[in-house]
């Protein structure tokens, strides 16, 4: 009899809306998780706090620090086929815009010159912060990536036909 693929969604530096746009999937993905998938890591929607070995990873948003970096190189190892999930993992999306700034720049808009509800001094935390990544970079950048699908996020009727798709290819590839 034929296993579900195991998935994992995990976000890196993202605003979870692509995550929200699977949810969006409705019956659709209840359908896919009955027949098809074992949805093992996804934040957004269960509690596990780690994962093992996966068919599939959809990856969303970028590598913003060092550590996300990192985190990309070891979850490469673990994933069969990673999907680049959204357009901020496939192109650097909206976080890419921060390209066009000075690293201090935005350090200082976001810790000091932001309104906050914070009182007193407002201080950049930079002993807390990993390193930053010097630009924004599609996560293709750094891991080998085998499926990519765009959109800020990808709709859900569009999103529902690609991992119908990438099943497909991953049933395929199985036998
Ligand atoms: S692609 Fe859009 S919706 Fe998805 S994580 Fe990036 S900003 Fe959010």
């Amino acid at each position: 009899m034929k296993r579900k693929a195991t998935l994992a969604i995990q976000d890196l530096c993202a605003c979870d809306g692509c995550e929200v746009a699977m949810a969006d999937m409705g019956h659709v993905l209840l359908d896919l998780l009955d027949d098809k998938v074992d949805l093992v890591y996804a934040p957004l929607f269960m509690s596990a706090r780690d994962y093992g070995e996966v068919d599939i990873l959809m990856l969303t948003g970028v590598a913003r620090t060092e550590e996300d970096i990192a985190d990309l190189r070891q979850v490469r190892q673990r994933a069969r086929y990673i999907v680049a999930f959204g357009s901020c993992a496939t192109f650097g999306g909206i976080p890419g815009l921060a390209n066009l700034h000075e690293q201090a720049t935005l350090l200082e808009t976001a810790y000091q010159n932001a309104p906050s509800l914070r009182t007193g001094e407002k201080t950049i935390p930079d002993e807390l912060l990993s390193a930053l990544t010097g630009e924004i970079l599609p996560i293709n950048a750094y891991v080998d990536v085998d499926f990519s699908l765009p959109g800020c996020p990808p709709p859900p009727r569009l999103l529902a036909d690609f991992l119908e798709r990438v099943l497909k290819q991953v049933t395929l590839k199985e036998k």
